[in-house]
């Protein structure tokens, strides 16, 4: 007499029919064809359905969490802005890598320069730097890597601050408020860069609400 095993289907898949049952003579689940490791998962799945919900319980609640950190790394980057001299906008950046801020910056005139972001016509200077350019800069003079890092930043990044993002690797942006030009957003997920949206003006504290993923 054969032994069970427990993980026989109940009637034995024909091969050429449609069946939502695993076929265990072809590797194919349905029509479609399974690897070993998803062919081993989805018998694991179908016989731990508790296990799954806790999975699922999991992946939620770690989900919530990098919302909390993300909405906090934002509310950072609110707070350093506020050194920015410049007067029409304070934009504040940071750059965080495995949970660690390697570097951090504010919109302004480069190093040497009078703390004077507009002319006497009130218009922002050209050589003015914004947040991300000098974060990314900044990372550039140190001895860290901003390859696969995050970039938190208060206002969206224009075109030219996108590319420096894209060349210097980082993966993930987020952003409070949304400017009024998006090319950058654009170019950025175009490459592939995550981004993600989050008002921290708003008093709600519920996150769930408040996020958007763009
Ligand atoms: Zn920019």
């Amino acid at each position: 007499m054969a032994v069970r095993t427990g993980f026989e289907p109940a009637t034995p898949c024909v091969t050429g029919t449609y069946s939502n049952q695993l076929n265990y003579h072809t590797g194919s689940f349905g029509d479609t064809k399974v690897t070993p490791f998803f062919d081993s998962a989805i018998i694991f799945l179908r016989n731990h359905r508790l296990f799954s919900i806790f999975v699922l319980y999991l992946l939620s609640m770690t989900a919530e969490k990098q919302e909390q950190f993300d909405r906090s790394y934002l509310e950072m980057a609110a707070v350093w802005g506020k050194n920015s001299y410049c007067k029409r906008r304070q934009v504040g950046a940071i750059i965080v890598k495995d949970r660690m801020i390697i570097s951090d910056g504010y919109n302004g005139t480069p190093a040497g320069f009078e703390n004077v972001c507009e002319d006497e016509e009130g218009l922002t200077k050209p050589y003015v730097l914004h947040a991300e350019a000098n974060a990314i800069t900044k990372v550039a003079k140190s001895n860290n890597s901003s390859e696969g890092a995050t970039l938190y930043i208060t206002t969206s990044p224009c075109m030219e601050c996108a590319k420096l993002i894209i060349q210097a690797g980082i993966t993930r942006v987020v952003y409070s408020n949304q400017y009024r030009i998006t090319d950058g957003i654009e170019l950025l997920r175009r490459a592939g860069v995550e981004i993600i949206h989050i008002d921290i003006n708003t008093q709600h504290t519920d996150l769930s609400i408040k996020r958007t993923y763009e």
